[in-house]
């Protein structure tokens, strides 16, 4: 499958690319604390490497993830992180999405999937509104913002923060980066002490973590195929 990173390629490259394949993936992270146990850049790390195998398997150009985010867990109601999130406001990821999503229509592409790596509100409904007026703006053209368990069954993976779901993801994609050791062996885990919202990241492993890409990549992939159907 022909794909490549937009950012790493020579116009005649690109141009190869776009003209048999007019996606453009964009993957929208955050830095955002995840706990001691996860990476700041958890959500941008994990929307580009999905970014990545999607293209893989339906062609079309990565774009650099985006990560600037409102609606951290640094601003949530009865829990105290102040440290380790760069946090923006509404105002601005509003502007920042519609402004890619115009020059990415003239620069020729007609498929436009977004995907977000960080799923606080009302930052992913924001990312989605503009992707819906967008839509209705070029009608030949298609904008899909999602986050990846948008397009996922809930036994599999529901919306979490540093929790078994995108703890186990992280163990797929950079191992290294994760430490489920720092975790308290007893007890239980909660929002409040350790950043995490969401089923016990302790039991978090590569395995589910593949299991989870693997329906994520299934499930995008027949929507992919549906939209190039109807718009390339
Ligand atoms: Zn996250």
């Amino acid at each position: 499958m022909e794909w490549g990173f937009y950012d790493k390629l020579r116009p005649v490259q690109i141009e190869a690319i776009q003209d048999k394949i007019p996606i453009a993936y964009l993957p929208w992270g955050a830095i955002e604390y995840h706990g001691n146990h996860n990476p700041t850049g958890l959500d941008t790390h994990k929307a580009h490497h999905l970014c990545v195998d999607l293209a893989k398997k339906n062609g079309g150009l990565v774009f650099p993830p985006i990560s600037l985010a409102a609606n951290l867990i640094s601003s949530y109601s009865g829990v105290n992180f102040p440290k380790h999130s760069i946090e923006f406001s509404e105002e601005i990821i509003k502007q920042i999405c519609e402004e890619y999503f115009e020059q990415l229509v003239q620069q020729n592409f007609k498929i436009i999937v977004l995907l977000s790596g960080h799923a606080g509100e009302p930052h992913l409904q924001i990312l989605r509104d503009t992707a819906i007026k967008f839509n209705k703006k070029h009608p030949k053209i298609h904008f899909w913002a999602l986050t990846e368990f948008n397009i996922l069954p809930d036994n599999l993976l529901v919306a979490n923060h540093s929790a078994i779901g995108e703890t186990s993801i992280q163990l797929v994609y950079e191992p290294e980066t994760v430490a489920l050791e720092v975790l308290p062996k007893e007890g239980k885990i909660t929002l409040e002490d350790h950043a995490v919202s969401g089923d016990d990241p302790r039991a978090s492993t590569a395995q589910h973590g593949q299991k989870i890409i693997n329906a994520f990549l299934e499930n995008a992939t027949q929507k992919i195929n549906t939209l190039k159907t109807k718009y390339l």
